[in-house]
């Protein structure tokens, strides 16, 4: 007999009601009731869809990843509405775009006291952990429990804060923070809550964030393999508004030796101590498994002397086997967490979604990291498994966005969705109904000018078919048409032929700006 974690009610309608008045008794379970489902969130940080299974990634396999997209559905345009860390967490938080969560940028601190999908389930119920990254900068508030990174968190024996008393401490936790995040969630998950009451749990991994720094695991996973190159790592940046060429995200130039690359320091360099922190965190133990895997990989390195080309081609490789060595460890504790809710019998009440702020760069376009509007960082994996309401390896073609988060979990949990948020309940889609009136275009809105990667502020808005990005600051524009060129790679805003289609794309990015209140 499973352990019983949802509240029994009657019904999403009378759920509805209560949501209004959450102080009001839940009612006793009764003939023909049902349990409200578990929530469990797990979120990556700058995971993209090229490196899953499931989306038919040629570069690596999520054997737990994909077991999840087997129960359930895989949303095939998943798409952020701003493609950076913390602004995306802002939005999935609150259901609202960074002109109206305050968070437009990674500098920018989070106003705790908004509206947010946490405190509403809270109030209806719910009891609420969030473990892991959080990235928002103000502490986290509508949560039961929580214990998260301080900013961008440690790869090894990392850092964590915890609410303790009126204050928040810091403790240290040695290990791998895949494996640790998942540890403390696991603890929470079994020791730490309620039984009696039905949880969402937010489990939110650091990797595979920059600087891409594997696990004792898998030091030495994809060695001796060569991971397959993007047709565009040696893109010229032709054909495109010059902010492409303008940027500072190349592979090619702007990796850091050690950092990013995992070179030694060489004799004479004054390696900055931002830099030099993330090593300098290891146990004596930790550092020895890590040189006896990277020592004899950086000799062969140096004896080779590459440059040109070839170099680049050498630097891409050592970038994404560390990137998808991260992501190994995370795919690993996914399966560790989907084993404890097969194993506890919680997986038939539990709704489980696996997504990540942001897509990512994995050398398309010669690039890392994200910001752009280009396809491979506007979109994002996301996977639900619902049992009972999505199909069994089920995928949905959909422009869904993280704005739809908040209301999707609110819901699942039978609670009212505010007006105020403009995101949608996936709940119809996940059914495997798509509403007539789905949304057929979506708005993006880039902000960071002035941080790393010197990538331009640029909005625009995507379709089905097309896409128009505007930069405001050079006064230029982009149009893509992803059916003949699905890599980006050949702006036609100013080919004749699309003439009305650039003229329609300019008339609906205006509506969607003033129904979203962008000033
Ligand atoms: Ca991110």
């Amino acid at each position: 007999m499973p352990a019983r974690i949802g509240r029994r009610i009657a019904g999403t309608l009378l759920l509805a009601g209560l949501a209004v008045s959450c102080a009001e008794p839940v009612p006793e379970p009764g003939a023909g009731e049902q349990e409200r489902p578990n929530i469990l969130f797990v979120f990556a940080d700058d995971h993209a869809f090229q490196a899953v299974g499931a989306y038919g990634s040629v570069i690596n396999e999520t054997p737990n990843i994909d077991r999840l997209a087997d129960g359930g559905m895989r949303f095939d345009r998943a798409l952020v509405t701003n493609s950076i860390c913390a602004p995306a967490r802002a939005v999935i938080q609150t259901g609202l775009y960074s002109h109206l969560n305050g968070v437009r940028d990674n500098s920018d601190v989070f106003d705790g006291t908004q509206v947010t999908f946490p405190k509403l389930l809270r109030e209806a119920g719910y009891q609420t952990a969030m473990i892991g990254k959080w990235h928002l900068k103000s502490s986290p508030a509508g949560f039961d429990h929580w214990e998260v990174l301080p900013g961008q968190g440690a790869y090894y024996n990392p850092d964590l804060l915890y609410p303790d008393a009126d204050t928040t401490a810091t403790r240290r936790r040695e290990g791998y923070v895949t494996d640790i995040v998942t540890d403390l969630a696991l603890d929470w998950l079994g020791e730490g809550r309620d039984p009696d009451r039905p949880f969402l749990l937010m489990l939110q991994h650091k990797a595979p964030h920059r600087s891409w720094m594997p696990g004792p695991d898998h030091l030495t996973t994809y060695d001796g393999e060569a991971i397959p190159e993007p047709e565009t790592l040696f893109d010229d940046y032709s054909g495109r508004a010059s902010p492409a060429a303008n940027q500072e995200m190349t592979i090619a130039r702007h990796m850091f030796d050690v950092y990013d690359l995992k070179l030694e320091p060489q004799p004479g360099t004054d390696l900055p101590g931002w830099q030099a922190s993330a090593f300098e965190r290891m146990t004596a133990g930790q550092r020895a498994e890590w040189d006896a895997a990277y020592e004899p990989r950086n000799e062969a390195f140096r004896a080779a002397r590459m440059e040109g080309d070839d170099l680049t081609r050498w630097k891409y490789q050592r970038y994404i086997k560390d990137y998808l060595r991260t992501i190994a460890s995370i795919d690993d504790n996914l399966g560790r967490v989907l084993d404890w809710l097969d194993e506890t019998g919680l997986a038939e009440t539990t709704v489980v979604v696996y997504s990540s702020d942001q897509g990512f760069y994995l050398g398309e376009h010669g690039w890392y990291d994200k910001r752009w509007m280009y396809e491979e960082s506007l979109r994002t994996p996301l996977i639900v498994r619902w049992p009972g309401k999505t199909a069994a390896g089920s995928a949905s073609s959909a422009m869904v966005s993280n704005l739809d988060f908040a209301p999707t979990f609110l819901d699942v949990a039978g609670v009212q969705v505010p007006s105020h948020m403009q995101g949608r309940s996936l709940g119809p889609l996940l059914a495997g109904d798509r509403p007539d009136d789905w949304r057929t275009s979506f708005y993006y809105h880039y902000y960071e000018a002035e941080g790393p990667h010197a990538v331009a502020e640029h909005y625009g808005v995507a379709t089905d078919r097309f896409k128009l990005i505007r930069y405001p600051t050079t006064d230029e524009w982009e149009l893509f048409d992803l059916e003949t060129d699905p890599r980006e790679m050949r702006s036609v805003a100013d080919d004749p032929a699309y003439a009305q289609v650039r003229a329609d794309l300019e008339a609906e990015l205006e509506r969607l700006r003033g129904e979203l209140g962008v000033t």
